[in-house]
């Protein structure tokens, strides 16, 4: 039973992962008819919503975009800042859509964001005393271990609809503003569908992962 939760973890990852980069791959090839940059669509869309005090930045590297709610800050990978593709765009505007999230004070972002550090300890703790659960064949350390992997689990469920709300704020934006053709929003719409299966693939992997753990205390009743 363990082996196969194992492996259909594995082929929802490299699925999952595997359509999330040609997709990417895809669009990060076809350049928007107006030209616009990344960092340009995402302040455009800003605007449009009366902020104008996040910062958008540069990073040093091909991934890893994210909006930082603690400085206000949309930090784009340089293919997106730069880059006109229709990726690139959709991606920048999913970011300003958490900075919407976080101008608007949405709670699901509030309680991630709190969560953060949290999540970060649980996840470690959790691993370490599930270790030791099974070195000492206790079954109390592996559910105090199995508890705080729930509240890791229960982080990235509340992550859902942060990336989900993010994504539609980019897809009105994009309807409404005019910035791409309907082909180029129905790519945009695309990247950022894949992108969010990432998250879900994340919460079932850990759904399967818990189940696992389940089975494994199980056996040492
Ligand atoms: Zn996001």
């Amino acid at each position: 039973m363990q082996w196969i939760l194992i492996i259909i973890s594995l082929l929802i990852a490299a699925g999952v992962t595997i359509y999330m980069k040609s997709t990417e791959k895809k669009y990060k090839e076809v350049k928007n008819q107006s030209g616009l940059t990344g960092a340009e669509a995402a302040r455009r869309m800003l605007e449009a919503n009366n902020i104008y005090n996040v910062q958008i930045e540069m990073l040093n590297a091909d991934d890893g975009d994210h909006f930082d709610s603690a400085t206000n800050t949309i930090r784009l990978s340089k293919d997106y800042f730069n880059g006109t593709s229709v990726a690139a765009v959709g991606v920048a505007m999913h970011e300003a859509g958490h900075a919407l999230q976080h101008a608007s004070n949405y709670a699901p972002l509030r309680i991630r964001h709190a969560a953060v550090q949290t999540t970060n300890v649980s996840s470690t703790l959790s691993y370490f005393l599930i270790l030791l659960g099974i070195i000492f064949s206790s079954y109390a350390l592996m559910t105090v271990g199995i508890w705080f992997f729930v509240a890791v689990v229960a982080f990235q469920l509340i992550t859902l609809p942060v990336e989900f709300n993010a994504s539609r704020r980019a897809v009105m934006s994009m309807q409404s503003m005019g910035m791409l053709t309907a082909e180029e929003q129905k790519g945009a719409r695309k990247v950022l569908t894949a992108a969010a299966l990432t998250y879900v693939a994340a919460l079932l992997i850990s759904v399967l992962q818990l189940i696992r753990l389940l089975l494994i205390r199980g056996s040492r009743e």
